[in-house]
């Protein structure tokens, strides 16, 4: 027995496999002679949103997608405030002969003080591409989606793409309205979500995971907690020597610097990453009693055990106008140095020093 939405053989053992349905839900719909979709499917019609799937089972997958249904563009959805964490480098060399759009998504969560213009000129510098167009939008402030529209109106076959979170699917149902289908898709795990504006198709594709954000490693309900909708917390620190910041319990920032004048930076993150300041003799104990209750996220000791995970250390010289961002968590964004930060989290998570994204040398103001 086949699904009706994307095909798939129906099975009922295997939740992360393509086709699962729970046994009851399958007998009921048997019983009562309705339409039978697997699970996947089911939350895609009802949510608009497929089944995230993880970087690197999409990517083996992802250029067959474009082949097969002779894609004409793919619109590459990005975060603007997780940069590091939404552009891929996979997917980037996958995608290097494609023709493709950026849209930097959720710029209604920086500081009014940072232009367009400059947000544009950021995000071109730092994509490591060719060529390219970049569209910036709001999904939430409806910012953008007119020029989006216009740009992919000219295609007949638009493929939607992005890590889980930046928006995608936001931006997908503000485009195309609720009417959407399931697009089979024989021989993968993947169902695209279907709707057709006049003479353009657009598919949206499930939310990758990449394991390199912090976000990643949380449950569907703490993440959730993670993603900043309306604000971005600010803080600023004046840290004296030997000082150290914890980015709630996941991110240890250990300050160090020689100048007379104490460094300066600021740090953006979700409001629920909960920044705390204390000395170095303190840190370690401190960060063992306050893991997962005060310092969140985790936003549970036991969701992802402090003992379970691996922390590694990495040193970092900073100086103004130079920030340091940690993929799916926030970044922090120098004032005053120079200053070194021995930065400890997770194995695996995707750390860079970058150009300021947010910078205090700036000259233009947004209007
Ligand atoms: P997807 O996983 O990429 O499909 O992301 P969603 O569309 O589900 O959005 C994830 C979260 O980000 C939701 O809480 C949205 O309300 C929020 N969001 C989406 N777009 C924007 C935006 O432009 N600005 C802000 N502030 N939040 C956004």
């Amino acid at each position: 027995m086949k699904c009706e939405g994307c095909g798939a053989e129906l099975q009922c053992e295997n939740e992360t496999l393509p086709g699962y349905i729970p046994r009851e839900v399958l007998e009921s719909k048997v019983l009562s002679g309705e339409k039978i979709l697997c699970q996947r499917c089911f939350r895609a019609r009802h949510y608009g949103k497929l089944m995230p799937v993880h970087l690197k089972d999409f990517s083996q997958q992802l250029r067959e997608i474009i082949n097969s249904m002779n894609i004409d563009i793919v619109v590459w959805v990005l975060d603007i405030t997780d940069f590091e964490g939404s552009y891929d480098s996979m997917i980037s060399a996958i995608l290097r002969d494609v023709r493709k759009i950026f849209v930097v998504n959720k710029i209604d969560l920086l500081p009014r003080a940072v232009t367009v213009k400059e947000i544009e000129g950021w995000v071109r510098k730092n994509l490591n591409e060719e060529s390219f167009e970049i569209i910036l939008t709001s999904a939430t402030k409806n910012y953008g989606l007119k020029k989006l529209f216009e740009s992919i109106s000219k295609f007949q076959r638009v493929l939607f793409i992005g890590v889980t979170n930046v928006g995608k699917s936001s931006l997908f149902k503000k485009i195309t309205g609720a009417d959407v289908s399931i697009t089979p898709f024989p021989g993968t795990t993947l169902g695209l979500i279907h709707a057709k504006i006049f003479k353009t198709n657009l598919y949206d594709s499930p939310g990758i995971t990449t394991g390199r954000r912090v976000i990643d490693l949380l449950k569907p309900d703490s993440q959730k907690k993670l993603v900043p909708v309306k604000h971005l917390s600010r803080y600023t620190f004046k840290p004296e020597k030997d000082r150290v910041i914890f980015l709630g319990g996941l991110c240890r920032l250990d300050v160090n610097f020689e100048s007379e004048m104490r460094p300066i930076f600021q740090v953006f993150a979700s409001e629920s990453v909960k920044f705390h300041e204390t000395s170095e003799t303190k840190a370690d104990e401190l960060w063992r009693k306050l893991y997962g209750k005060l310092l969140t996220p985790p936003f549970d000791p036991e969701e992802l055990s402090m003992e379970s995970l691996n922390f590694q250390e990495k040193t970092f010289e900073l100086n103004v106008a130079e920030e340091l961002s940690i993929a799916g968590l926030g970044w922090l964004s120098v004032r005053r140095g120079p200053l070194e930060i021995c930065l400890k989290t997770i194995d695996g998570i995707y750390v860079r020093k970058r150009e300021a994204l947010i910078n205090p040398l700036r000259k233009e103001r947004r209007t």
